[in-house]
């Protein structure tokens, strides 16, 4: 069943959720949106276009064990955006496909998430599948006149609804908000792949010339996963095997014993990244390791833009 939430009762209705989950939400810091724990439910912001770390990285954060599942309250992701959703979704076929990895599955079931609909900033190109993707949390909120329409994907999403700030919704009161239109280019797969895999194409050079080998365009990524294995010692504690995330555009990604490197180039890490998200990743899941969100662009310092070397390598 869906109801209706004013814009007026958000404020009250995560207050309410605050008492049983730890709640996380898209709020401003400085100039930025931060998705983070969240103290003061009226500095909650749903109205945002892009936050810097994808909330996939509360799941997966950068440094994390098995240890990270244990004691803890659920946790709720409130208002996250149906590119970041469509990453967590495709997080869960990768940490279960084709092996399961239990890490994730414990810490992943101790999350709940609230989807929210809003115009995505203006350079995503995060493909059009609003409806799909709706019912792929526990509850999304799809932006109406006045407020939200709330419709639950699970039962915890129903139980959720249960609270009396949410409304009966009245014909009067559901007008759909404008949608934005979807961008096509994560449409054409099979285009794509066969695109990113001529490895003569002069872009390569070009990018490589440009590219810092920083990193930030992966760990700002919702969909990179990679993580290096660390042991922490203390006297007090037993070892705890930590996964500390990585980034395959660092040369220290790549070397192995005896000072070798399987990468050691700019241009080699730069064509791996693309290589990785763009045909692997479509062989081992039929879909790219990318869902368009454009944070990789958007924080580059060498001002890369994946949309862009996208559509050049598609039209030559
Ligand atoms: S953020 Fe930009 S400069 Fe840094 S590694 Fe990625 S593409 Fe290269
Ligand atoms: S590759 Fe870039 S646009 Fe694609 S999901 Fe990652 S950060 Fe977003």
């Amino acid at each position: 069943m869906k109801k209706y939430l004013p814009n007026g009762n958000i404020p009250l209705l995560i207050r309410e959720l605050q008492n049983k989950f730890q709640v996380y939400a898209p709020q401003l810091e400085g100039k930025q949106i931060a998705f983070k724990h969240l103290v003061f439910p009226e500095r909650v912001r749903l109205d945002y276009s892009l936050s810097f770390l994808p909330p996939a990285k509360l799941i997966i954060p950068f440094s994390y064990s098995k240890e990270s599942a244990t004691n803890k309250q659920k946790q709720l992701l409130f208002g996250v955006h149906l590119a970041d959703l469509d990453a967590i979704n495709y997080l869960d076929r990768i940490f279960s496909q084709p092996i399961n990895d239990p890490i994730y599955q414990n810490i992943r079931k101790n999350f709940v998430i609230v989807g929210v609909d809003y115009p995505q900033q203006k350079d995503a190109f995060f493909t059009d599948q609003h409806e799909y993707l709706k019912s792929r949390c526990d509850l999304f909120l799809d932006k109406i006149n006045n407020g939200y329409l709330a419709i639950p994907g699970t039962l915890l999403g129903q139980e959720l609804l249960k609270s009396k700030y949410f409304e009966v919704i009245t014909s009067q009161k559901y007008q759909p908000a404008d949608k934005v239109n979807g961008n096509d280019l994560l449409k054409n797969i099979p285009a794509l792949k066969k695109a990113v895999l001529n490895k003569n194409h002069p872009i390569w050079e070009e990018m490589a010339q440009k590219c810092l080998g920083c990193g930030i365009c992966s760990y700002v990524c919702p969909l990179c996963f990679c993580f290096d294995r660390e042991e922490k010692n203390t006297l007090t504690q037993p070892p705890q095997q930590l996964r500390r995330a990585s980034s395959c555009l660092l040369k220290s990604f790549h070397a192995i014993a005896g000072g070798s490197n399987f990468a050691p180039t700019i241009k080699e890490r730069f064509y791996n990244w693309y290589y990785h998200k763009f045909v692997r990743m479509v062989d081992e899941y039929g879909q790219p390791g990318c869902v368009g969100c454009n944070r990789c662009s958007t924080y580059c310092p060498a001002g890369i833009n994946i949309y862009e070397n996208l559509q050049r390598l598609i039209e030559q």
